[in-house]
């Protein structure tokens, strides 16, 4: 396996603890899933006898931390981010198994539950020249196939537009906020939180159904000579021209996905069928960018879905791409917990 190589994504599980329903419900019946983290494996259970294997990049257990689980999963990307590469981390899971207690969490009580959110832009911020550098932020949600701002409710039907010379993908129009320090990234977080509510509760949805997306766009001043690609054309007039600054520019995409669960089918209809169409289109869609990526192929369907159009700069190829697909213990979701372990198996 080439491990943390950029074009590939990395994929790790992650255990949710026993709630406290789960403690007295299931009390007397083991976990659907047998961790072994050291041997970077997943046991699931499939009877009382048998159980199935599949291998991760990483396993954590519902005693990884917060801090371990963001070292893990979103560190190395955060930290081609700085190097100049786009990069993204996404949680995928079924509702209730922890995508927005890894990535979003503020942990304002305890510092030790911050997110990957959080934890990231400490990073970033630590890393970076205040003086010659910037942080820029979107905080955006996509739902029924509509990129709505969550910075600026009015703002709700955003294009996403690529630039057909560099492959840059943006959102024209969406609120870009400029984040100098913690405090105001942690605002940023607050206010968006609020606004999705709004929105949701607006149109009679919940938060599960839709898709939370977070673009950092990190700008740094580097030297460097404006024709560096010359270097590998061979040209030798190219190292007497002079060093100068240009901007070097990288993005940071954090993904909270809609939850995974099938809706079932003769319970669903009208508005929440839509809806469910709509999100198994765009994971769907997701799931095959990932596979023709794993299978190194020519082709990636980027243009199925608004959610892979938006990814298209910052998953596969120079970048980094980092998924983290979420559990619960209880043997009575056995079903939605193998269907979200082999959507993490084909993406290796
Ligand atoms: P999702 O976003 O996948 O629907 P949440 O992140 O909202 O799930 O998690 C559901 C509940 O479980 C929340 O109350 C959350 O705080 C809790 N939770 C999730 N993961 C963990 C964890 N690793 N440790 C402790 N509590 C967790
Ligand atoms: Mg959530």
């Amino acid at each position: 396996k080439d491990d943390g190589v950029p074009g590939r994504v990395r994929v790790a599980v992650r255990l949710r603890p026993r709630n406290a329903e789960e403690m007295m419900a299931d009390a007397d019946f083991a976990d659907c899933v047998e961790l072994q983290p050291e041997l970077k494996r997943l046991k699931l259970r499939k009877n009382n006898w048998d159980l199935d294997t599949y291998e991760f990049d990483d396993v954590l257990t519902e005693y990884a931390s917060q801090k371990r689980v963001y070292e893990v999963v979103a560190k190395p990307v955060v930290e081609s981010v700085l190097d100049g590469y786009n990069g993204t981390v996404m949680a995928y899971g079924q509702t209730g198994t922890g995508k927005t207690f890894t990535l979003g969490q503020l942990g304002e009580e305890d510092t030790s539950e911050r997110g990957i959110m959080v934890r990231s832009m400490e990073d970033i911020l630590a890393d970076i020249s205040p003086q010659t550098d910037s942080i820029s932020v979107s905080y955006l949600q996509l739902y029924m196939e509509t990129l709505q701002d969550l910075l600026d409710p009015a703002n709700d039907n955003i294009p996403i537009v690529e630039d057909p010379r560099t492959g840059d993908v943006s959102v024209p129009g969406a609120t870009i906020v400029e984040i100098k320090n913690q405090q105001s990234f942690l605002e940023l977080l607050r206010c968006g939180e609020a606004h999705r509510i709004a929105a949701n509760t607006k149109l009679n949805t919940e938060s599960s159904r839709s898709h939370a997306i977070l673009m950092v766009q990190v700008k740094r001043s580097v030297l460097g000579r404006e024709d560096d690609v010359a270097i590998e054309n061979g040209d030798p007039t190219h190292l007497t021209k002079p060093f100068k600054p240009l901007v070097r520019k990288s993005k940071l995409v954090v993904v909270d996905l809609a939850g995974s669960e099938r809706i079932q089918k003769s319970g669903s209809e009208g508005h929440m069928l839509e809806e469910a169409k709509c999100i198994n289109l765009s994971l769907s869609a997701l799931g095959k960018c990932i596979n023709s990526l794993a299978e190194n192929s020519s082709h990636v369907p980027f243009r199925d879905s608004k959610l892979t159009r938006l990814l298209k700069d910052s998953f596969g190829g120079s970048a980094r791409t980092s998924l983290i697909v979420t559990i619960g213990p209880s043997p009575r979701h056995r079903g939605e917990t193998t269907s979200t372990i082999l959507f993490g198996q084909r993406a290796m």
